[in-house]
């Protein structure tokens, strides 16, 4: 599966590698991941987000940049890989660029229902991350190139999105790669941990202690939500990615089936679902215009914030209707 794109890749020159936009621990590990790559097999590499990389993820920049796509340095792309998205509008400005400058584009990606769009495709939903795709490159190659920034970036990529190899999508094989990457960059998993979950600003705590106490119970006890609004966010100083992690505490409800976490950004609500039975959350978020995986998916919702709970919550009462009669 993986030698195909691996030939193809090591033809160009130079290879533009996007994270999605509003980038979390998975797209940038697979992305400065994926340009170390690059890099040691002769083929010069950018990274692009439209958006800044978070602070606590900031320091895997260190190891491989991440810039804001200037039409030089995306000009100077032979071709393109889409990381951690399946779909072109995932990553911002690629669509526009793409659309007026084709060349060719590769995704590697562990979401359901990808875009047929691309000229090769590495989609893997069972994966637990795009981290753990995209160490089978090393794998292959050389495992060797695995130094200590390639295992660095792909373990924070995993651990980020198995909630610390928490979630269901953990394989025995997601363990023994977690444990080829400490071992071979040589580091242990606090140092890590602690960079990513560990340093976290007064703030953050002082938003978090706003939300909990908006916690509701809908549907039987079956759905547990949780707000912040835009006061909330005004009267902490805090921002969207302030509330990283902030859905675990509904999810973590005894009983509940799925977690729904709404905020009220401004320009919207932007709402993080998550499941821990078979409710499928993927299906749930694309009725509103969003998607992500059958656990852990995410949406936008026009709003207010009242409206956007209730239709969200009406959506999500007929699935669970569904799934308790099967
Ligand atoms: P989060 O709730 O952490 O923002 O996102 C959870 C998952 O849902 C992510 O894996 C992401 O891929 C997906 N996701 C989040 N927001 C959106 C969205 O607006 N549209 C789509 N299609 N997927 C999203
Ligand atoms: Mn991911």
């Amino acid at each position: 599966m993986f030698n195909e794109l691996i030939e193809k890749l090591k033809e160009f020159d130079t290879v533009g590698v996007y994270s999605h936009i509003r980038p979390d621990g998975d797209c940038i590990g697979a992305q400065v991941g994926l340009c170390l790559w690059l890099e040691k097999n002769g083929v010069q590499a950018h990274a692009f987000n439209d958006d800044e990389v978070p602070l606590n993820l900031n320091w895997i920049t260190d190891y491989f940049p991440v810039h804001e796509p200037t039409p030089k340095l995306l000009n100077d792309c032979d071709a393109f890989v889409l990381v951690d998205g399946n779909t072109p509008s995932r990553f911002g400005s690629y669509a526009d660029y793409i659309e007026d400058n084709p060349k060719p584009s590769y995704m590697i990606d562990h979401h359901p229902d990808p875009d047929g769009c691309f000229d090769i495709s590495i989609s893997v939903e069972e994966a637990s991350s795009t981290c753990e795709l995209v160490f089978h490159f090393f794998l292959q190659e050389d495992i060797g190139q695995i130094d200590e920034g390639v295992a660095k970036s792909l373990y924070t990529g995993i651990i980020t999105d198995t909630g610390s190899l928490q979630y269901d999508s953990v394989t025995p094989e997601t363990m023994t790669i977690a444990s080829e990457l400490l071992r071979r960059g040589d580091f242990k998993p606090n140092e890590v941990a602690e960079r990513v979950f560990g340093n976290k600003q007064l703030k953050q705590l002082q938003l978090l202690g706003r939300a909990l106490k908006t916690v509701k119970l809908f549907e039987n006890n079956q759905i547990a939500i949780m707000c912040v609004t835009s006061e909330m966010l005004e009267k902490t100083n805090a921002t969207n990615e302030d509330c990283e992690g902030f859905v675990a505490y509904p999810l973590s409800v005894a009983g509940i089936k799925a977690a729904v976490l709404f905020k009220d950004l401004g320009g919207g609500i932007k709402m993080s679902l998550r499941s821990k039975s078979d409710l499928d959350v993927n299906k749930w978020a694309r009725e509103v215009g969003g998607g992500g995986h059958k656990k852990a998916a995410g949406a936008w919702h026009p709003g207010p914030l009242k409206k956007a709970i209730k239709d969200v919550i009406d959506i999500g009462a007929k699935q669970l209707v569904k799934v308790n009669e099967s």
